[in-house]
């Protein structure tokens, strides 16, 4: 096994707080890092397509998931949604040589955690307030005000958890948090910095 192999980089956040461009910016700069691409049983948004930012899949298959054993971890993350990571997802980039990279919440997070002890690192986006984030939500345009609620919500709660994770990384300012990460992300690759 490669040292790259063993390793698993998780990106966490409260909804809105800028994960997922920051995710972007770190795979386009590091060729070692692998996408995660996790189930869900939401339905597609936009242009989204299956097998590329999630594999699309109904409710009864993802149960059946579950009892099989596929996942490393699962969350109903909103009502009635429900979001996992495949074990053999880590294990086919794991086999390619490279690092997964998971853009996961805070308590599927915290599973991955404790289920890769010591090879994880997780770093938690933090939004500069909950009006700023309210803003992004309604900017982004993505969710109606139900769900901007529940989102915000569950965002107060996510964030009491930033106290556990590696490395907190404030974006007030994406181009700075992205240069934060990739910092970081750029010490635990080599080796350097250890979880
Ligand atoms: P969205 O529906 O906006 O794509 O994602 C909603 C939330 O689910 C995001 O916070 C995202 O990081 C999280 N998520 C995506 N995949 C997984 C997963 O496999 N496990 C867990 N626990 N959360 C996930």
């Amino acid at each position: 096994m490669s040292d790259l192999s063993e390793k698993i980089l998780i990106i966490t956040a409260p909804s809105g707080a800028g994960k997922s461009t920051i995710t972007k910016r770190l795979m386009e700069t590091f060729p070692a890092l692998s996408f995660s691409i996790s189930a869900a049983t939401r339905a597609p948004r936009g242009d989204e397509k299956n097998g590329v930012e999630y594999y699309f899949i109904t409710t009864d298959e993802f149960k059946r998931k579950i009892k099989e054993n596929a996942f490393a971890e699962w969350e109903m993350v909103y009502e009635g949604k429900y979001y996992g990571t495949y074990k053999s997802e880590i294990e086919r980039i794991w086999k390619n040589e490279q690092t997964p990279i998971l853009d996961i919440d805070v308590k599927g997070a915290l599973h991955i955690h404790q289920l890769y002890p010591g090879q994880t690192l997780s770093i938690f986006i933090e939004p500069p307030s909950i009006d700023e984030l309210k803003k992004r939500l309604r900017e982004r345009g993505t969710e109606n005000e139900d769900g901007i609620n529940t989102r915000i919500n569950k965002a107060e709660y996510e964030l009491s958890f930033k106290g556990h994770f590696d490395k907190v990384i404030l974006n007030d300012n994406l181009e700075k948090a992205c240069s934060e990460a990739i910092d970081t992300v750029s010490k635990f690759l080599t080796g350097n910095l250890k979880p």
